[in-house]
């Protein structure tokens, strides 16, 4: 079995970049992702901040990552496989796991890095899971299109909920944002546009109980954490925006977690663990944005790239 310098697992900007990287230092380099590339910016409709990219659509700008990844021709990549488990034996780190159609795969490499992002948190509310996929979404440029001229409802308070907000209201009559406390997390520019949006409403200190309906939603009930009064809000859908978890339950027992289960690094994006490095959204850090993303992915494969030539592995 071919054994790759460097292993890459997960091909959203910050994997990408780490594949770039590695590719301009002629690494000989895999990249793993267990969908299609472009992580969570997938998710998104529009990226107006990243540096040098004017307002573009997140598709376009994660095309042109892809072309420059594509353009090298020490990076291999492969999609829709899943990685399931890591051993390290031999000084090779051992990567496995089960492609779409359920086939098992494993690949080698001298040094890992590890770019496996996050996923949208559940609330855990009353009905969430009953009614998702039935009105319940944890995705507005999958869905928002399904709500078009109908009332919805949006939990959180923070960028991706405001953003998700201000693109649902393109579609829906009317979004009503149900934020647990008198102020929003999200950044200045952002709640100046959800302000001015007269489609949108803020119910502010409030948390929703409970999603219901028959067959789709039809109601959430929602609580005034200051009045503890309860009061019913008629919609057809509800998103939930509310943060995310780290995809890193193939690590655990393989590398130091935090008790929220990102990946605990240095600012090399150096792991405990010896020839593994971990960039992105799987990483504590406290900025989450898709260029600090990219950053960390050049410093690990920059990290990557030292510790193959010192330890002459
Ligand atoms: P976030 O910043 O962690 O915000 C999560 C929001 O959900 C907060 O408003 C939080 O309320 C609320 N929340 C959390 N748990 C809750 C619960 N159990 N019940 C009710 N509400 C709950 O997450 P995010 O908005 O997904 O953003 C993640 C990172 O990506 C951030 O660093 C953000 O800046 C970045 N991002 C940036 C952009 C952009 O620049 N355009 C877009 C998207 C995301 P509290 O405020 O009360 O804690």
């Amino acid at each position: 079995m071919k054994i790759y310098d460097v292993i890459i697992i997960g091909a959203g900007p910050a994997g990408l970049t780490a594949a770039i990287y590695c590719g301009r230092a002629k690494l000989s380099t895999k990249l793993i992702e267990q969908s299609q590339p472009g992580g969570q910016v997938n998710l998104t409709e529009e990226v107006e901040n990243f540096p040098g990219v004017f307002k573009t659509s997140s598709k376009n700008l994660i095309d042109i990552i892809l072309k420059q990844v594509n353009d090298l021709d020490k990076v291999e990549m492969e999609e829709f496989k899943e990685v399931s488990d890591i051993k390290y034996d031999n000084n090779n780190f051992e990567v496995r796991g089960q492609s779409l159609d359920g086939k098992d795969f494993s690949s080698k490499s001298k040094a890992l890095i590890i770019a496996s992002g996050a996923q949208p948190k559940k609330l855990g509310l009353k009905g969430e899971e009953d009614f998702t996929g039935k009105g319940v979404s944890y995705c507005a440029v999958c869905d928002a299109p399904f709500f078009k001229d109908k009332d919805v409802v949006l939990i959180g308070g923070g960028d991706t909920a405001i953003d998700e907000a201000l693109y649902l209201a393109k579609f829906a009559r009317k979004v009503k944002v149900i934020h647990r406390r008198d102020a929003l997390r999200a950044s200045g520019i952002l709640q100046e546009r959800i302000k001015s949006n007269p489609q949108i409403e803020l119910i502010l200190d409030s948390v929703a109980v409970e999603i219901l309906g028959k067959k789709t939603v039809e109601k959430i009930r929602v609580r005034n954490v200051k009045t503890n009064k309860e009061t019913e809000v008629d919609c057809n859908g509800v998103f939930i925006f509310v943060g995310y978890s780290p995809n890193t339950k193939f690590l655990e027992g393989l590398l130091e977690l935090n008790e929220e289960k990102y990946i605990i690094t240095n600012e090399e994006m150096a792991t405990a663990k010896k020839g593994i490095f971990a960039c992105g959204d799987c990483r504590k850090r406290p900025f989450r944005q898709i260029v600090t993303a990219c950053a960390e992915g050049a410093i690990a494969a920059h990290s990557a790239e030292q510790y193959l030539s010192q330890n002459n592995v």
